[in-house]
C-alpha cells in the first residue's frame, strides 16, 4: 500500500490518526484503483475517513450523499478542525459564488449534498466540468429503507452516477442484510463492488438460543440458567458460562411488564436486580443504571430503552426472554455482553409465536401478509431467486420483495447462502400470523 500510495499515512496523520482501523486502508486500495466498494462497518468505525482521505489523493471532486443536514455539518466541521476544505449543499447552504469557485479551482475536492439536491438541480453544470473522481452514499440503506416511499430521489442516484461520468462508487452503512447489499448494488449500478466488512464478530461471545419446550415455562429456564444448571458440550465451556451467569447482567424484555416480573422473579430468587425501562421515572431510572454501573444489582432487567450509551465493559451476561424486533436490534442488545474481551454468555430463549411475531413487526410496515405470501410463493415456483424473477412472478414492486424477504428471512422461512435464496425448515403458514395483531 505504502509503495502504491506513499502519502496515505502522512495523509492519515493529518486527519489526526496513527493508524488505519479495520476496512478503511482496504476500501481506501480498491477505490483509488477504480473499483467499486461497498462498506459495512459498525457505527464509530471510522467509515467516512475512507472518503475523506480519498477526496484528498484523487484528481477531481468527491462527492457524498448524506440523508441528513446534522450529518451534513457534522461533516463540516469536522473537516473543518483538520483544515480540510469541504462544502456542502442542500437547501440550507444553497450553493455560493465562492464555493463554486473553489470547486472549479481545484482546491475544494469535497462535496456534500442530499439526495434530492444531487438529483433535483443540475449537478453537473454547477461542478462546472469538473470531474468527479468518486462517488459517495454514506449511509447508503437509506436507499432501501427510504427510497420506495418518502425520499423516492435515493432510487435516481444510479442515473446521477451515469450522469457524472461513472466514477467509482463508494457505498457505506452499519447495517445492511443481503438483501438491502443487492438492492444498494442495483440501485447504484455498482460493478462487482468489493464487499468490506469488518468488526461484527464477536468471537468472545457465546451464543445460545434456547427452545423452550412444551412443558417448559420462561420463569423455570431463566431460575435454572441463573442457578448455574447449564450444559454446554464440555464441562469446561458449562463452567465458564456458569461462571459468566453469576453476573453483571442483562435481561431484554419486549414489555415493560414482563421487565417487571422478571425482575419480582429473580429477587424472589434472592438475586439483587431492578427493572428499566421507559415508563419508570427518569430518577428510578437513573439509580437502576447507576446501581448496576456500580455493581449493586448483579442483574436488570430491561426493555430496549435500556442500553443506549450505557458502557459497561463487564457485561457477563445477557438474556433475552422475548426476542426482539429485529437482528440489527439483537445485535445491539446481547452486544453489550463482554465489551471488554472476556467471555461472555448470550441467550435467546425462544417460542416459535415470538419469533414469527418479531419477524413481522420488523419487516411489515405497510407490508401485507398477502404480499409476503405472494414472494413466498414465487419462491417455490422459480428456479433462478433473483430480485428481478420475484418480480417478474409476482409483479410487486422491488420494495416490497426487498421487505417481505426480509421478514421471511427473520422469521426462519428462508435464508440467504452464497447469493442463494434456499427456503428451510417449514413451510409458510400463514395461518400462523396475523399481521393485525401485531400492529396493534
Ligand atoms: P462511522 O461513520 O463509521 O460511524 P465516523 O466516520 O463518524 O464513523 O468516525 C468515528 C470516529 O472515529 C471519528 O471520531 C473519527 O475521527 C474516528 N476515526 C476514524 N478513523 C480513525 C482511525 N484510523 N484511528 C482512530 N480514530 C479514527
Ligand atoms: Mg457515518
Amino acid at each position: 500500500m505504502s509503495a502504491e500510495h506513499p502519502q496515505l499515512e502522512d495523509l492519515l496523520e493529518k486527519f489526526g490518526h496513527q493508524e488505519f482501523k479495520d476496512g478503511q486502508r482496504e476500501a481506501l486500495r480498491a477505490l483509488l484503483s477504480g473499483r467499486d466498494v461497498i462498506a459495512i462497518l459498525p457505527t464509530g468505525a471510522g467509515k467516512s475517513l475512507i472518503y475523506q482521505l480519498a477526496s484528498q489523493l484523487l484528481p477531481g471532486v468527491t462527492l457524498v450523499v448524506t440523508p441528513l443536514l446534522a450529518l451534513m455539518s457534522d461533516q463540516l466541521e469536522a473537516m473543518e478542525e483538520v483544515g480540510v476544505k469541504a462544502v456542502g449543499f442542500s437547501s440550507l447552504y444553497p450553493e455560493t459564488r465562492e464555493a463554486l469557485e473553489g470547486i472549479k479551482r481545484g482546491e475544494i475536492k469535497l462535496v456534500y449534498v442530499t439526495p434530492e439536491g444531487a438529483t433535483g438541480g443540475n449537478l453537473r453544470e454547477e461542478l462546472d466540468d469538473r470531474p468527479v473522481s468518486l462517488f459517495v452514499v454514506d449511509e447508503a440503506h437509506c436507499i432501501s429503507e427510504w427510497g420506495y416511499d418518502f425520499r423516492p430521489s435515493y432510487l435516481q442516484l444510479g442515473e446521477v452516477v451515469e450522469e457524472v461520468g461513472r466514477p467509482p462508487v463508494l457505498a457505506l452503512t452499519a447495517t445492511a442484510t443481503p438483501w438491502v447489499r443487492q438492492d444498494i448494488a442495483r440501485t447504484l449500478g455498482m460493478r462487482d463492488p468489493l464487499v468490506v466488512a469488518h468488526g461484527f464478530d464477536r468471537p468472545n461471545l457465546f451464543l445460545q438460543v434456547h427452545r423452550l419446550e412444551q412443558h417448559e415455562d420462561e420463569r423455570q429456564v431463566l431460575e435454572a440458567l441463573l442457578s448455574g444448571q447449564v450444559e454446554a458440550y464440555t464441562e469446561e465451556v458449562s463452567a465458564r458460562i456458569r461462571r459468566a451467569l453469576e453476573g453483571p447482567g442483562l435481561i431484554y424484555t419486549n414489555t415493560t411488564r414482563a421487565a417487571e416480573e422478571t425482575a419480582g422473579w429473580l429477587k424472589e430468587m434472592g438475586i439483587p436486580a431492578g427493572y428499566y425501562h421507559g415508563r419508570r421515572r427518569k430518577s428510578e431510572r437513573e439509580r437502576v443504571q447507576q446501581d448496576f454501573m456500580e455493581g449493586k444489582l448483579r442483574v436488570v432487567v430491561a426493555t430496549n430503552a435500556f442500553g443506549m450509551g450505557i458502557d459497561k465493559p463487564d457485561v457477563r451476561f445477557v438474556i433475552h426472554r422475548d426476542a426482539p424486533a429485529s437482528l440489527e436490534a439483537y445485535y445491539q442488545e446481547a452486544g453489550r455482553a463482554g465489551r471488554d474481551g472476556e467471555f461472555a454468555f448470550c441467550c435467546l430463549l425462544h417460542k416459535d409465536e415470538d419469533l414469527e411475531k418479531a419477524a413481522f413487526m420488523a419487516g411489515s410496515s405497510d407490508l401485507t401478509l398477502d404480499e409476503v405470501r405472494q414472494v413466498y410463493q414465487a419462491l417455490r415456483k422459480i428456479r433462478r431467486r433473483e430480485l428481478e424473477d420475484i418480480q417478474e412472478e409476482t409483479g410487486l414492486g422491488r420494495s416490497l420483495i426487498v421487505r417481505a424477504l426480509m421478514a421471511l428471512e427473520r422469521s426462519g422461512f428462508i435464508r440467504q447462502e452464497e447469493d442463494r435464496i434456499l427456503l428451510t425448515r417449514k413451510r409458510f403458514d400463514p395461518q400462523q400470523v396475523s399481521l393485525e395483531e401485531e400492529h396493534a
